[in-house]
């Protein structure tokens, strides 16, 4: 271990093992607070939180204007189901509709409830609007993807420790090399209704695919009368330098795919935004979910788009992220076999004679950075937006730091 743990450290990380199933393998850390970028553990050190819930936390942990705006709704309303109106839903829908200039949306609470969401509706637009016979609906995917853990998403992954004995799996779904329009094309029959992809692939290590590549999915969407599904749990609301990354390449999808951040790093709120002529396919009683769209997500959902709407969150990505580059490029050929950055998020390969990511991780807690590996060699960076070019340089330093304390020994 590369801190010397105390009793309370200990003592929190045994009961989870005993009594939390092990679906996780956490770093050993016990965090007990946060503000802004940074996060305190139960013996009072204090981390740069490098992963922010994995873009949950785009605005930092506690943004006072977050945080406002739910406790004034928690005082007012929080719950109502959708058996009633409540009056957040309806300006919720309209600000989102308007962030992301489509019609409608429908509102989850997790993203992979928002990705089931888009593959129901594009089955069903599929067999009302398309004319596809009945359970002869496709639906193409990528190589290499990550949209969630249920199971009819793991159905069509290939991380095998994600699907193996959790089947039988989900037909319908046809995967592509990611990055490949000619595969994509290749692909697509007159039984296909969408084709559903990450615009960067952030789990599978922020894999950024080649210029012009989404240009020509929709290209190929258009052509052949098949919905363009963008998955933008992770890489949408201001990460990557734009509100969302298909935005790099002026591009539009018939369905974007929302969460993560949407919830303000408060709650879970996801969501799905499109055109009437698609969400129209959805009536009452087709879909549904108890928490979907209730009063409180819908308020502090509606102020983090409010914020994006200035811009201001997606300049401070582009100008960090700049600044993140140019202190992670050097490190190139010193412990980092490639850099991959949009915006503030990056993607870091470590050299095969290095160390792990795992490792590398545990000897940036004693640097104070929280980071997450993801595929093993690639530690992926996603500080909040609300970090601070001194914070950004501490974070450089201690990764050069933590890889010379390797090459050294
Ligand atoms: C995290 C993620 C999801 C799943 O979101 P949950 O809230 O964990 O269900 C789906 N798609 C992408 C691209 C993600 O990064």
């Amino acid at each position: 271990m590369p801190i010397p743990h105390g009793a309370p450290t200990d003592a929190h990380i045994e009961l989870c093992e005993l009594r939390s199933a092990h679906n996780y393998h956490p770093l050993p850390v016990v965090l007990a607070r946060g503000e802004g970028a940074w996060v305190t553990d139960v013996e009072g050190r204090r981390y740069l939180d490098c992963l922010a819930g994995y873009s949950a936390l785009n605005f930092g942990h506690g943004h006072p204007r977050l945080i406002a705006r739910a406790e004034r709704q928690l005082a007012t309303l929080t719950l109502t189901s959708r058996a009633f109106f409540s009056d957040q839903l309806g300006p919720f829908a309209e600000a989102l509709g308007d962030l992301t200039g489509k019609e409608m949306v429908l509102p989850m609470n997790t993203g992979a409830e928002a990705v089931e969401t888009a593959l129901k509706v594009a089955r069903k637009w599929g067999y009302q609007v398309k004319g596809v016979p009945e359970n002869r609906a496709r639906i193409i995917v990528m190589e290499g993807n990550f949209h969630g853990r249920t199971t009819t998403i793991i159905s069509f992954s290939d991380d095998k420790v994600a699907r193996d004995e959790f089947g039988p799996y989900t037909p319908g779904f046809v995967s592509v090399s990611y990055g490949d329009a000619a595969a994509l094309r290749e692909a697509i029959d007159e039984d296909t209704v969408a084709v559903l992809l990450e615009p960067i692939q952030g789990e599978g290590g922020v894999l950024i695919p080649p210029a012009g590549y989404l240009r020509e999915v929709r290209q190929i969407c258009d052509a052949n009368g098949v919905l363009m599904l963008a998955d933008e749990v992770q890489s949408g609301l201001a990460r990557t330098g734009r509100t969302f990354a298909c935005d790099h390449e002026d591009v539009v999808p018939d369905i974007y795919i929302l969460g993560k951040a949407l919830g303000g790093g408060i709650i879970p709120v996801s969501a799905i935004a499109a055109d009437r002529d698609v969400l129209g396919v959805i009536t009452p009683g087709s879909h549904g979910s108890t928490f979907g769209g209730n009063p409180l997500a819908c308020a502090i959902a509606h102020e983090v788009v409010d914020m994006l709407a200035t811009g201001e969150f997606q300049e401070r990505a582009r100008i960090l992220g700049a600044r993140l580059q140019a202190g992670l490029e050097p490190l190139v050929g010193h412990g980092l076999r490639a850099v991959r950055i949009r915006g503030l998020w990056a993607g870091l390969d470590l050299d095969p004679d290095g160390p792990s990511g795992r490792v590398l991780c545990e000897s940036l807690i004693a640097h104070g950075i929280l980071a997450k590996d993801t595929h093993g060699a690639t530690i992926r960076l996603a500080p909040p937006l609300v970090v601070t070019e001194d914070d950004l340089d501490l974070l450089v330093n201690g990764i050069r730091g933590a890889l010379a304390g390797f090459r050294r020994s």
